[in-house]
């Protein structure tokens, strides 16, 4: 008997898109293919109405948990591909539950519910008698009882118009959008906790992430730009490729600070922030930048300074943690598996000239004057013309690669 086991991806709100909807998944699909890992061998995708079929040459458990962290991918079903027929479905249903449970499925009560679908209308059950009968078979190989409302087990039975899918594993997707469907952006990325998780964010929503770091640099070491490096290269397994950029902001940092009264530095120093993410971001053809404020939770981060620093330039501002509490976005951060990262100790340029009692309050014209007097647009020019650049093989499996940061030629 033939069984072949495979991943079921099955999208979510791609089907929200009408006419669209083709090119919405033909993104998907690039992105997906571009994420293959090596090990499954060659794969044969399959799609099949609502659903796509991945067919590897092996290991499809491994290919099934890369695939939940592509996003516009909602559900993951690592299945087998047998005849339609109720005997090869129990048999394919048994050795899943023995690969996942081990060889003795009595030794352990688990409640279980079949669940059957038929896109073939013609088959001779209806899904009502498959459910029985293919539960009444696994009943009697297993002991198990049946709960059909609180189940431990689903083992999931889809008959096709050729084949039929079994699978007793259904792993969740990350949902949202294909990366790149929404267009491209550039997050300012810090070594702190918040900015790594709001380009997550962006990128489920369907936005192509590249990445801007201000270090200290010179008078600070290079542990900022190491985080950078470090949590670009945990983001890439979420877009099919990434860059990096990292600026030096020290001088003109020192510039800007002597030019201001200290209260204000804070937001001065933003604004210049925004002002090289823009001109670098034209440069990208990036329609968005991307920060990690949450509101109030820190001085730079109330209504009135988010306005002044809006001000410094005309791309939309996308800050998607705006909502969110310190305790959430740590949570979220552990999920992607930035945490790790952000909780290293490093120089960060912000609190190199940081002043004791930074304004809560500002407005854009006493900023403009700041940055007249300190020469802004050299300032960002200098700044822009000395941008180191590092790129990621994003989407493929970068854990086997070196950690040293490499500029790109
Ligand atoms: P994070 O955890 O992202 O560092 P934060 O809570 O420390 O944020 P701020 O330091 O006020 O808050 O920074 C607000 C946002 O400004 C950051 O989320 C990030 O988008 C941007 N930003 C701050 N410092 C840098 C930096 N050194 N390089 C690039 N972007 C930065
Ligand atoms: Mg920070």
């Amino acid at each position: 008997m033939e069984t072949i086991r495979c991943v079921l991806l099955k999208q979510g709100e791609i089907f929200l898109k009408g006419e669209n909807r083709s090119v919405f998944q033909k993104k998907l699909r690039q992105n997906f293919e571009r994420t293959f890992p090596s090990e499954c061998g060659q794969i044969r995708v399959q799609p099949r109405g609502g659903v796509v079929v991945l067919y590897p040459q092996r290991n499809a458990d491994h290919l099934a948990a890369r695939m939940t962290e592509v996003p516009g991918i909602n559900v993951v079903d690592i299945a087998v591909h047998v005849p339609k027929e109720t005997g090869a479905i129990v048999a394919a249903a048994l050795g899943e539950l023995r690969r996942r449970f081990g060889e003795d499925l009595s030794a352990e009560q688990r409640a279980f519910a079949v669940i059957s679908h038929r896109r073939d209308k013609q088959y001779p059950l209806t899904s009502e008698q498959l459910n029985r009968g293919i539960g009444a078979e696994i009943q009697k190989a297993t002991g198990w009882p049946v709960n059909l409302s609180r189940p431990e087990v689903s083992i999931r039975v889809e008959i096709n118009f050729g084949e039929a899918f079994v699978s007793v594993e259904r792993l969740r997707g990350l949902g949202g959008l294909p990366v790149g469907s929404s267009g491209r952006a550039m997050v300012l990325l810090s070594g702190g906790f918040d900015s790594p998780v709001a380009g997550f964010r962006m990128m489920k929503r369907g936005l192509a992430c590249d990445f801007i770091h201000f270090s200290g640099a010179p008078y600070t070491d290079p542990s900022s730009t190491y985080k950078a490096y470090a949590l670009v290269k945990q983001l890439s397994r979420f877009q099919p490729a990434s860059r990096l950029w990292v600026a030096q902001l020290g001088t003109a940092q020192r510039t800007l600070a002597s030019s201001s009264d200290p209260a204000l530095r804070t937001v001065a120093q933003r604004r210049l922030m925004l002002r090289i993410a823009e001109e670098l971001a034209h440069r990208q053809r990036a329609a968005a930048l991307v920060t990690g404020d949450s509101l109030g939770q820190v001085a730079s981060q109330t209504l009135s300074n988010i306005a002044t620093v809006d001000q410094a330039t005309t791309l939309p501002v996308l800050r998607p943690l705006v909502g969110w509490d310190k305790e959430e976005i740590i949570a979220e951060a552990r999920r992607i598996g930035t945490e790790e990262i952000s909780v290293l100790p490093d120089q960060d340029c912000c609190t190199l000239l940081a002043p004791p009692r930074p304004a809560t309050h500002s407005d854009a014209e006493t900023l403009l004057k700041v940055e007249k007097r300190a020469g802004i647009d050299d300032l960002v020019a200098g700044t822009v013309a000395n941008l180191q650049e590092f790129r990621f093989a994003g989407g493929h499996d970068t854990s086997q690669r070196t950690e040293e940061p490499v500029a790109a030629g």
